[in-house]
């Protein structure tokens, strides 16, 4: 079957993230080849295993192209002023990006309200309401309190002790 000429030929499109030269579309965004996997993606599973679906969720490219904003999303305002900067940062440097920003601005880390850690906004699990941010373990912690602060109100006299 091997006919031996031209192993690796430039011309073959490739996936732009992962290499791969099978069942491939073009991003809409950005008319970069991708793998057409979106169909691999199980529902509610999160997991980050289709290069379609990661570009076109979890990159500012994609993002800027369905909001319609015109330009660049490199140099485009409006994407900038509407994520918080540690998320904008992440959104144009993360791996699902064909092009990564060259200089992405400073941030100051998101720290968990409760112990302090420090939470990678972008990877990590967590909780958020309004300005407060809890790492997972903690938003677990502060989700059962708040249950447990609405159920004791109304458990008055129970008779579990
Ligand atoms: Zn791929
Ligand atoms: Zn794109
Ligand atoms: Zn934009
Ligand atoms: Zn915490």
């Amino acid at each position: 079957m091997a006919k031996g000429k031209g192993k690796s030929s430039p011309d073959k499109p490739r996936c732009g993230l992962c290499g791969k030269t099978r069942r491939l579309t073009k991003t809409d965004c950005c008319g970069n080849w991708i793998c057409d996997d979106e169909h691999k993606y199980v529902i509610f599973s999160y997991a980050r295993n289709s290069c379609h679906r990661n570009h076109s969720r979890y990159t500012l490219c994609a993002s800027h192209h369905n909001e319609g904003h015109p330009g660049d999303w490199k140099d485009c305002p409006e994407c900038r002023g509407s994520f918080k900067t540690e998320m904008y940062v992440w959104y144009v440097t993360n791996e699902y990006n064909f092009t990564k920003l060259e200089n992405p601005p400073d941030y100051e880390p998101t720290r968990c309200s409760r112990c302090g850690t420090v939470i990678k906004l972008g990877t990590e699990a967590y909780s958020c309401l309004g300005e407060q941010y809890w790492c997972d373990e903690c938003g677990q912690i502060e989700m059962q309190e708040r249950v447990r602060r609405t159920k004791g109100s109304r458990r008055r006299g129970s008779p579990r002790a």
